[in-house]
């Protein structure tokens, strides 16, 4: 039979009227807009209000077939999405009074929501009674019925409201850990009135530090990240860095008491939910197997990197010492000598690079490496979006149409800084049986053009262009069919970004940077010189770099393994640091108190999955890597076909498995660093 292809657009309706010969039906992407934002929270109430009488009507409805119950629960999750995801994006992108209003009053309907599903047990029954057929569907029935377990849906009553109060307990002690640490930033402020002791810091730090105290010029330094690292990196005096890094390691000393309250709650919230400790609780939602595994690893990293991290530290001993007789090299010495030795080993900077990183040149010679990479076709589109500097591509494959992306790259002054990629629609296919496009966008910070030159990058940025296209490619690259494990839906936590570094990787080699790396205005390519000097200065001081990454990462995993309290806390920092510190850190150090990542934040027994999501992406890159035309185009269709196409299908070790017939080797992150 022939199979047609129809696009029909979003919310039209158009399906009742389509013929019955036709195959497959396509819903045309949405169109990008907030409707009515002065009403947004009454008609995301609304929104809501439907999405509950349907649920109530699935708990009722008697089947028991997936197709009857699953697929309507997802088509609803899109809805939901498609009618939030604009206005989260408007508000970090085209940020104004109204798109902040509507965003603060929609937040707490949405998660009011979420906790009412959560707690759902009518529904959790529902679910856990499906009968499914394929593979796609038993992992969405099981990563349900997983969620509803881990917010504790089968527990007693009085065990429930326990965990409940923990979780409002737990989500205070993380604002006051915050709380504390950015007013113990604030407060601290380091004033220096001799322009001596600023000299060969670079102008803008200068400029930034200047102030004019009773009449005379001084230089105010702070311990926010900024302020702290330029003097910590540039600054000449010694006693001022040792001073500023004093100031910055024994901040907020109250966090102590903080950190047992929250170690205690969760703790108790493992043992709540069935775990041994909060570590197990947290690998539930990861990809690593084990406790064991977890330790293992990083060790192996550690042991591997310690001795290169040896021979750097020598090296920079040595450099100390002759540039300024420096006998002990110090902690609050290394960032200074470091940018010193990069200096003398590498000699350039961004302004040597960024001429050949023009912007435009730059996008399109990624998306050209991307479309041969994965045999992809992108084709500027002119509708509209939030602002006129965003670009528009539609993806096809196969000469059919596939996916769509939204770059918005340059910095102004209504968006928030960083870059990110944001998921906008989902592949996947409905309960009317209609197959609906993904879509997403990658935004950036990058310098608008100037009256007299273009937009140009620094080679930072490029790099962060291909992660966050790494991240986008994952979404909209899935041929999954069912929603909640399409594209980045389900991926587990600690490897989310082995597609990011994956492509990220590339941006570092000589031969894909050639693609489009030319002088904006002598149109001269990049010299082989200056691309060895860019990779070759990635590595500066990687061993070190990782025994730092290694160090938070046990003493964060280890910490979750049991109860600790009080003194052991520092005890079990001071044991790590035995092995992972090669210059013994002083005694007054309590990093620990401002450790945000895991006491703040979502990291808890998760820091390791920067290093764990990076064994994966470095593994998966050699496999990839031709180093004479940048790519393997062979190898890159595996990639494509078992990892980026199956979205949280199933556990990433899983498909990595399925791909290359074996696990991802820890050597080769290794090999990235060159420390092999
Ligand atoms: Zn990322």
């Amino acid at each position: 039979m022939k199979i047609t292809t129809i696009y029909i657009l979003h919310n039209q309706g158009l399906y009742a009227t389509i013929s019955q010969n036709i195959q497959k039906v396509i819903i045309m992407f949405a169109k990008f807009e907030i409707k009515d934002i002065e009403n947004f929270s009454n008609n995301l109430q609304e929104l809501i209000d439907t999405h509950q009488d349907k649920i109530k009507e699935l708990i009722n409805n008697p089947s028991d077939k997936y197709e009857d119950i699953l697929m309507p629960l997802q088509d609803m999750d899109e809805e939901l999405s498609l009618f939030f995801t604009p206005l989260s994006h408007i508000n970090s992108v085209m940020n104004s009074k109204e798109s902040q209003k509507a965003y603060e009053e929609a937040l707490p309907i949405l998660s009011e929501f979420h906790s009412k599903i959560s707690q759902n047990r009518e529904l959790f029954e529902k679910i856990s009674s499906i009968k499914y057929s394929d593979e796609e569907s038993a992992k969405v029935v099981s990563n349900d019925i997983k969620e509803f377990k881990l917010s504790g849906i089968d527990l007693p009553k009085e065990k429930q409201k326990e965990l409940e109060e923990i979780s409002l307990e737990l989500s205070k002690l993380s604002n006051e850990f915050s709380q504390n640490l950015l007013n113990a930033t604030n407060e601290y402020e380091l004033i220096i009135t001799d322009a001596k002791d600023v000299e060969g810091m670079p102008k803008n730090d200068i400029e930034s530090a200047k102030e004019i105290r009773d009449g005379k010029v001084v230089y105010r330094f702070t311990l926010q990240i900024p302020s702290y690292l330029a003097y910590m990196t540039y600054g000449i005096n010694r006693e001022y860095r040792k001073e500023l890094a004093k100031a910055y390691s024994t901040r907020a000393p109250q966090n102590a008491k903080v950190i047992d309250k929250i170690l205690l709650l969760k703790d108790k919230k493992a043992k709540i939910l069935g775990f041994e400790n909060y570590a197990e609780l947290s690998l539930q939602r990861k990809d690593a197997p084990s406790q064991e595994r977890v330790i293992e690893f990083l060790n192996t990293l550690l042991d591997s990197a310690r001795d290169y991290a040896k021979d750097e530290l020598d090296e920079l001993k040595s450099f100390a010492k002759e540039l300024d007789g420096i006998e002990d090299i110090e902690s609050y010495d290394v960032a200074y000598y470091s940018e010193k030795l990069k200096k003398v080993k590498f000699d350039f900077d961004d302004s040597i690079t960024k001429v050949y990183f023009e912007q435009e040149k730059v996008l399109n010679g990624m998306l050209d490496v991307v479309s041969e990479l994965f045999d992809i076709e992108f084709k500027l589109t002119d509708i509209d979006s939030w602002h006129q500097c965003v670009k528009i591509y539609d993806i096809y494959e196969n000469g059919s149409l596939s996916g769509r992306i939204y770059f918005d790259l340059e910095a102004r002054e209504e968006k928030r800084g960083g870059a990110w990629m944001n998921d906008y629609e989902t592949r996947f296919i409905d309960s009317n049986s209609q197959t609906h496009l993904p879509s997403a966008f990658v935004v950036c910070n990058f310098s608008p053009a100037t009256n007299s030159t273009p937009s140009l990058l620094r080679h930072d940025d490029v790099v962060t262009l291909f992660h966050e296209m790494g991240h986008a490619l994952h979404h909209l690259l899935s041929r999954c069919n069912q929603r909640s494990i399409s594209g980045i839906n389900g991926v587990a936590w600690d490897v989310v970004e082995f597609p990011s570094q994956f492509l990220e990787n590339f941006a570092y080699e000589g031969a894909i940077l050639k693609k489009f790396a030319y002088h904006y205005e002598s149109k001269e390519p990049i010299s082989d010189e200056l691309l060895l000097k860019i990779k070759e200065s990635k590595n500066f001081q990687a061993a070190l770099g990782i025994l730092r990454q290694v160090e938070f990462s046990l003493f964060d995993f280890m910490l979750h393994q049991k109860l600790y309290q009080g003194d052991e806390v520092q005890n079990l920092l001071d044991s790590i640091q035995e092995k992972t510190a090669l210059i013994k850190p002083p005694a007054y150090n309590r990093f620990q108190h401002g450790f945000a990542h895991i006491f703040a934040g979502g990291y808890s027994a998760g820091y390791y999955s920067y290093k764990w999501a990076e064994v994966l992406s470095a593994d998966a890159f050699f496999e990839c890597l031709d180093t004479q035309v940048g790519f393997d185009k062979e190898k890159a269709k595996g990639y494509k076909k078992y990892i980026l196409s199956n979205g949280g299908k199933e556990d990433m070790n899983v498909l990595y498995k399925k791909w290359l017939h074996r696990d991802a080797d820890v050597k080769s992150l290794l090999k990235l660093y060159e420390l092999i």
